[in-house]
């Protein structure tokens, strides 16, 4: 199903703070990933054994909507395993980033702001695997928000063969130099590989807060 989100540069920017709601088990994880691969072929591995385990437990995936690189390893990995995905992507990258034209959703934003709240709203939790400046502008956003108290959903640093080390020793940097008190466990979790993240998300309870009233 394809989609048209109607929005602005300007707009997302109503924040409001997360309720709580009824509390039950976790159904949408957003992962932000690579538009390229990367050189180590277990970024790849990690992207599909995520996919494969989202479909069979049941989660669904809300991603970029791009079927390049990483991001589109996991959607088609959830895709070939029979699970459900949400591809959020702005109409000008629609070409650049491929979108995905076998995802079960695919929204199109008129913004980057409206692709990254969208993404943000529709998931329980988050999930990091490796991926370039994009995917750093996606994790220090989310972890903002969670820092300014508009959203308290789950977020992980997946630290596949050891890729975040220097984004760890950057976020330890912050917190030894008082600009920041630590991140783990506070704001964000590490975990090192796709398996310990799915016991962890077996842990996570959605709020059941109205999706569309995050920011
Ligand atoms: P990258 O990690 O650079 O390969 O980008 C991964 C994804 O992040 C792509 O789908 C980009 O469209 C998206 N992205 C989100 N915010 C930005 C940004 N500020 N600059 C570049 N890409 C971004």
């Amino acid at each position: 199903m394809l989609a048209i989100v109607p929005g602005s540069e300007e707009d997302g920017c109503g924040c409001r703070t997360l309720g709580l709601g009824a509390m039950q088990q976790m159904t949408r994880l957003c992962v932000y990933c690579g538009s390229a691969a990367g050189l180590d072929t277990s970024y790849r591995a990690a992207a599909r054994e995520l996919g494969r385990s989202l479909a069979v437990a049941g989660i669904e995936l809300i991603f970029g909507g791009g079927r390049i690189g990483l991001m589109g390893e996991v959607a088609d990995a959830v895709l070939m395993a029979g699970g459900r995905v949400t591809g959020i992507i702005p109409d000008r990258l629609r070409s650049r980033e491929q979108a995905h034209p076998r995802a079960t959703e695919l929204l199109i934003t008129g913004s980057m702001h409206d692709r990254k709240r969208l993404m943000a709203e529709r998931a329980d939790a988050f999930a990091i695997l490796p991926g370039g400046i994009g995917t750093l502008d996606e994790t220090f956003e989310i972890l903002t928000w969670r820092q300014l108290g508009l959203h308290d959903k789950p977020i992980f640093l997946v630290d596949v063969a050891g890729y975040w080390k220097p984004l760890r020793d950057l976020f330890d940097h912050l917190a030894t130099h008082g600009f920041t008190a630590p991140l783990v466990p506070r704001l964000l979790q590490i975990v090192p590989d796709v398996a310990e993240l799915m016991k962890m998300l077996g842990h996570v309870r959605s709020t059941g807060a109205p999706r569309s009233e995050l920011l």
